[in-house]
């Protein structure tokens, strides 16, 4: 059995590795898809003491990082079902598509996030050429152009704010008759002039021309009527789900979003079970952040075994 196995081979699941193998510990990496969402990921400037990367790389780079660390990776693993150990410092086993199970003394969740897609032609074909994610990531990318953010809520409005201090010109779209965001940021948005707020519109197709995106297609829900906006980005912002659908029967606290509770320490209520990254109710989701509460909940998890494992 490893002594410490961990879930997702993302900036988080790979920080957690690093730490632990240098700690002498036996650890294991078992992933869907080594590396995450990075490997969705153009450009990124927001890494400190890398000015400039892109996600790919990024990969690679962690990829050397744990050859050179002697850790194990199982990738294209995926994780079906927990099965936490019945007493401290007792194996976990982890239950795998197609049949297979690893054991552990301690595990670290980190299985991430995705966003929530709109579905609607275009979205994927243009993804990364002018649909985007991720304002803090992206934002700059559309320094005076026009850009729509999609959906109302304290995401959304707070994505069109903070985007509406950078680009030229924003359009945020709701679905729904009103938005559902905190009074004060709807306030904050409608107080800026660059910015017009659209409800009861339903987005139907993101059109593009020479590989970037031109317009948005949209419905108004009330008339019927079509109509095109011409613009040259498009946010999504209709939530992150957290790949957390695999431990609803494992006993591990869940909010009510499904994101894995942790505490300061990335301890879940399972002892010897931790967790890190997108997929935890720690706020704001950035690679820093993951690989940041990847060591944290390393160093837990080595906190943990030298008290409750014979080492
Ligand atoms: P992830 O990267 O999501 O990794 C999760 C890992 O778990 C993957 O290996 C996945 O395959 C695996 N996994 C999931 N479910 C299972 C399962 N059941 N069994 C086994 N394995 C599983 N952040 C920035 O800081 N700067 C940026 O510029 C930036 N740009 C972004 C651009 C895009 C397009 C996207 C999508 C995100 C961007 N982000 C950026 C956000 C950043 O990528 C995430 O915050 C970060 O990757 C989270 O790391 P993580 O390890 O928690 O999760």
């Amino acid at each position: 059995p490893f002594e410490v196995l961990i879930i997702g081979g993302g900036p988080a699941g790979v920080a957690s590795a690093i730490y632990t193998a240098r700690k002498g510990f036996r650890t294991g990496i078992a992933a869907e898809r080594f590396g995450g969402q990075l490997n969705d990921t153009l450009g990124i400037e927001n890494l400190p003491g890398t000015e400039y990367t892109e996600g790919p790389r990024l990969v690679t780079d962690l990829k050397t990082q744990v050859d050179a660390n002697a850790i194990e990776v199982m990738n294209l693993a995926l994780a079906e079902r927990l099965e936490p150990a019945t007493q401290k410092g007792a194996l976990h086993t982890v239950h795998f598509a197609g049949g297979g199970t690893l054991k552990a003394r301690a595990l670290i969740l980190a299985t991430g996030a995705r966003w929530r897609n709109l579905g609607v032609p275009g979205e994927a074909e243009y993804r990364n050429k002018g649909v985007a994610y991720c304002p803090h990531c992206d934002g700059p990318l559309f320094k005076g152009k026009r850009i729509a953010v999609i959906g109302g809520g304290n995401s959304g409005v707070e994505a069109a704010i903070d985007l509406a201090q950078v680009v030229g010109h924003v359009t945020l779209i709701e679905f729904d008759h009103q938005l559902r965001a905190d009074k004060v940021l709807q306030d904050k948005l409608r107080s800026m002039d660059n910015v017009d707020i659209i409800v009861s519109a339903q987005t139907t197709e993101i059109t593009g021309a020479d590989g970037k995106v031109n317009a948005l297609k949209r419905k108004d829900r009330n008339s019927g009527e079509e109509h095109t906006l011409a613009l040259e980005g498009v946010f999504v912002q209709i939530g992150l789900v957290p790949n957390s659908e695999w431990l609803k029967d494992s006993g591990i606290e869940l909010s009510q979003h499904g994101e894995i509770v942790t505490d300061a320490r990335g301890a879940t209520n399972l002892p010897g079970v931790f967790g890190a990254g997108d997929t935890t109710t720690v706020p704001y989701k950035q690679i820093v952040i993951a690989m940041g509460q990847g060591s944290t909940a390393a160093l837990s998890a080595f906190d943990y075994l030298i008290r409750n494992v014979a080492i």
